[in-house]
């Protein structure tokens, strides 16, 4: 093996052993103290199969020490395959608790949440963007640090978020609830339902997110969103928290409204999870078939684009037929040059883009 092939591999075995000890350590934390740290309404789903989660754990462990172990026998530097090695043996130093039981919080984080999210995700789109990679890049490019902590506070915050969406339906449109209407709608087959939803979802986030474009002051919190210069699975997180709640809360007002059946709305959250993130990935399929029925990378790409053809265009989530309708479509044959903010750019650091829309400062049209 050549020197240059040796130092890489050495480096990323010792990074993702450093990473999944991490992982195996906050899960760890999990099983220790469930009431605090798990989402409480998965609670009784990991006890009925808590083998199974066990399993995945020891199987992290046991990953987090070959990779770490690998990195040592690769690299001469031995502090990534330490640090690996270290976490491993901290997760399994941890006890493991026969008592996974809810207890009196009513408020957990979603530490459970974030783990299992990330590293199926990782699993899934860190080869995927090897194996069908648009733009050649790190899996550790600039500002995948800031965007790891979005990740982790929108998904450990999951619980206090998920509540916070329901409010403004509840205050502002419970006038509109009809029950004789709701049986009806959520009586219908779930993959019609699920339809709907997609379509009453996407219109109204089409023209919220139309306004975080073109009001300035909203643009100052969409423009965390798109600062990222750099497109891939995890770039989507990174969204302000205002900009997610506002998108969120608006989103399930038609879904209050008009009442689909739990199998519908279970689906819809599943899909809109998993197809957030795609979107973002830096894949190279273009599904030619689909690429006018339902928002693809390429699609989304070109809404994060900095080159000016592509500027205010492309603001549906998943149905492109809401941005032909309103004359805000653009998918040319070719993918875009670059990506983020026109003007200047928000900080990088997570509490700097926390802060950065309560900032005065002279608001411009593209951040
Ligand atoms: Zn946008
Ligand atoms: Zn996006």
């Amino acid at each position: 093996m050549n020197g240059r092939l040796r130092v890489n591999l050495g480096k990323r075995a010792g990074v993702t052993s450093g990473l999944l000890g991490v992982l195996c350590v906050l899960a760890e934390f999990c099983f220790l103290f469930p009431d605090l740290l798990v989402t409480r309404e998965a609670l009784p789903f990991y006890k009925a199969n808590l083998d199974v989660f066990r399993g995945i754990l020891w199987t992290s462990i046991c990953a987090t020490f070959a990779l770490g172990a690998a990195s040592l026998v690769l690299l001469r530097s031995k502090t990534h395959g330490l640090l690996g090695i270290a976490l491993g043996a901290v997760a399994l130093q941890m006890r493991f608790t026969d008592s996974v039981e809810s207890g009196p919080a009513t408020v957990s984080a979603g530490l459970d949440y974030f783990v299992l999210e990330l590293l199926v995700l990782g699993l899934l789109f860190i080869p995927l963007e090897r194996l069908f990679a648009l733009r050649q890049q790190r899996i550790f490019r600039r500002g995948w640090q800031t965007d790891l902590i979005h990740f982790f506070v929108s998904h450990a915050g999951v619980q206090l978020l998920s509540f916070a969406v329901l409010i403004p339906a509840h205050a502002f449109f419970s006038w509109a609830v009809k029950y004789d209407f709701q049986q009806a709608v959520a009586s219908q087959p779930v993959w019609l339902q699920f339809i709907e939803i997609l379509l009453a979802a996407d219109l109204v986030t089409y023209w919220v997110h139309r306004a975080f474009h073109q009001v300035p002051w909203l643009w100052n919190f969409h423009a965390i969103h798109h600062s990222s210069t750099a497109m891939d699975w995890l770039a989507g997180s990174r969204i302000h928290i205002v900009d997610a709640l506002v998108t969120r809360s608006a989103a399930f007002i038609p879904i209050f409204v008009l009442g689909f059946s739990q199998a519908a709305l279970v689906a819809y959250v599943a899909f809109v999870s998993f197809h957030a993130v795609y979107i973002h990935s830096n894949t190279r399929w273009r599904f030619p078939a689909l690429r006018w029925l339902i928002a693809t990378p390429e699609y989304h790409h070109w809404h994060h684009t900095s080159d000016e053809e592509g500027i205010d265009k492309n603001f549906a989530a998943f149905l492109p037929l809401w941005d032909r309708l309103f004359g805000t479509a653009h998918l040319p044959g070719h993918w875009p040059r670059k990506y983020g903010t026109v003007k200047f750019q928000p900080p990088e650091s997570w509490l700097g883009q926390l802060v950065y829309p309560f900032r005065p400062r002279k608001a411009t049209p593209y951040g």
